[in-house]
């Protein structure tokens, strides 16, 4: 086995083991609003939904802009 299938196949292992970590949790807590759904808002008391998870409180762990 040369250096460079040898690379290849290290990468394929992480990429699968990535693949199947997004598959098993593919969502997590919002950074944005920390799970909440809402941020404050500028009026006390009030809140806004969160833009990032518009109020799910969640988000795609991997990459996804939804
Ligand atoms: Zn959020």
């Amino acid at each position: 086995m040369n250096e460079t299938l040898a690379t290849i196949v290290i990468l394929a292992g992480i990429a699968v083991a990535l693949y199947f970590a997004a598959a098993r949790n593919p969502l997590r807590k919002c950074p944005r609003c920390n799970g909440a759904g809402t941020l404050p808002s500028v009026i006390p008391g009030r809140y806004r939904v969160c833009p990032r998870c518009t109020r799910r409180g969640e988000v795609k762990a991997w990459g996804g802009k939804d």
